[in-house]
Order: structure tokens, then C-alpha cells, then sequence
């Protein structure tokens, strides 16, 4: 074995501000172009995040709003509760963005495009609420011998090419 990188890692345990479920496509988290911080980088700096326990997936909140197949929302739901369980992260966000590959869809207008994701959204926060106050989540906990409040906000952000905007 031969170390490549060179990086002294803050081996502390750490509380997660938020668990975030962001789809993978690297336009809205382009870090590694330095001109200027990614959308995902200014999102969480903006909401001064210290640690976060990201969940970069394709589609994002499609997973828990309309899943092609069951395991997809439960993958993500058992990323949820392991963010609670071993980072008691604060919140939940989730995040849902124009021309997503994933969803394959198109829209006449802008507004057109936010309604949809809004829905998606609105849709993905149901399935994490009802999970967070779930018997499963409890059982979860409790079979790891870990007590918590799982009364979570869950909060919803649609980007598009613009930005970012919070959805209320
Ligand atoms: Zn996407």
C-alpha cells in the first residue's frame, strides 16, 4: 500500500447540522472548478453549516417522491436515519433542481418547471416526515441503543440556473 495523499483529518465525532439529499449532477456542485464556490459549497456556507452529512444521489428527492422502484426510498430513508443515529443531524434538507437528467422531464416555462419540482419536493417531505415519527425509525434507535428526538424540520430548496430558492 502506498499513500498518495497527504491530509491530517479531524478525527473528531461530530453532530451534523443537516442531512442533505442533493442530486449528484455536478453542475449544482461544482467544486472543483475554484472561480468560485459551488452551489452546494454557498448553500451550506450560507447557512452556516459546519458538518454535513450530504446524500449525493441521481435525482435527488425523486427517490422519496416517485421512486422508479420501493428500494430506492428506502435506501434513502436508511441514509436519513443513520445521519439521526450517528451524527444527530438537525435537520433535513431536501433539494430538487431544473432539467434534471434523472426525472427526463421538460417544461414550456419556468414557472412551469417550479411548480413540478415544488410538488416533487412537497411530495419528498411527506414520505420524511411520516418516516421521522415512523415505529421504524424508533425501532431503529432504540435496536441500536441510541435515544433521540426525531421531531426533524425538513426543509426544501429548488435550484435552477439562477440559484437557489427556498420552498415554503
Ligand atoms: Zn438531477
Amino acid at each position: 500500500m502506498k499513500k498518495r495523499i497527504y491530509h491530517k483529518v479531524d478525527s473528531g465525532h461530530y453532530h451534523a447540522d443537516a442531512c442533505v439529499i442533493w442530486c449528484f449532477d455536478a453542475r449544482f456542485d461544482d467544486r472543483f472548478n475554484k472561480k468560485e464556490l459551488s452551489l452546494y459549497e454557498k448553500f451550506c456556507k450560507n447557512h452556516g453549516f459546519k458538518k454535513v452529512d450530504p446524500v449525493f444521489i441521481a435525482g435527488g428527492v425523486k427517490a422519496l417522491a416517485s421512486p422508479v422502484d420501493w428500494w430506492e426510498t428506502e435506501f434513502v430513508l436508511r441514509q436519513i436515519a443513520k445521519s439521526v443515529l450517528l451524527h444527530d443531524a438537525k435537520m433535513i434538507v431536501l433539494k430538487d433542481h431544473v432539467e434534471c437528467g434523472d426525472y427526463g422531464r421538460h417544461f414550456q416555462s419556468k414557472s412551469d418547471a417550479k411548480k413540478f419540482y415544488s410538488n416533487e419536493l412537497k411530495k419528498g417531505k411527506k414520505t420524511v416526515v411520516a418516516f421521522l415519527k415512523s415505529k421504524k425509525l424508533k425501532k431503529f434507535l432504540k435496536e441500536k441503543g441510541v435515544k433521540r428526538n426525531t421531531n426533524k424540520p425538513v426543509h426544501l430548496y429548488y435550484a435552477d440556473f439562477s440559484g437557489m430558492h427556498h420552498i415554503t
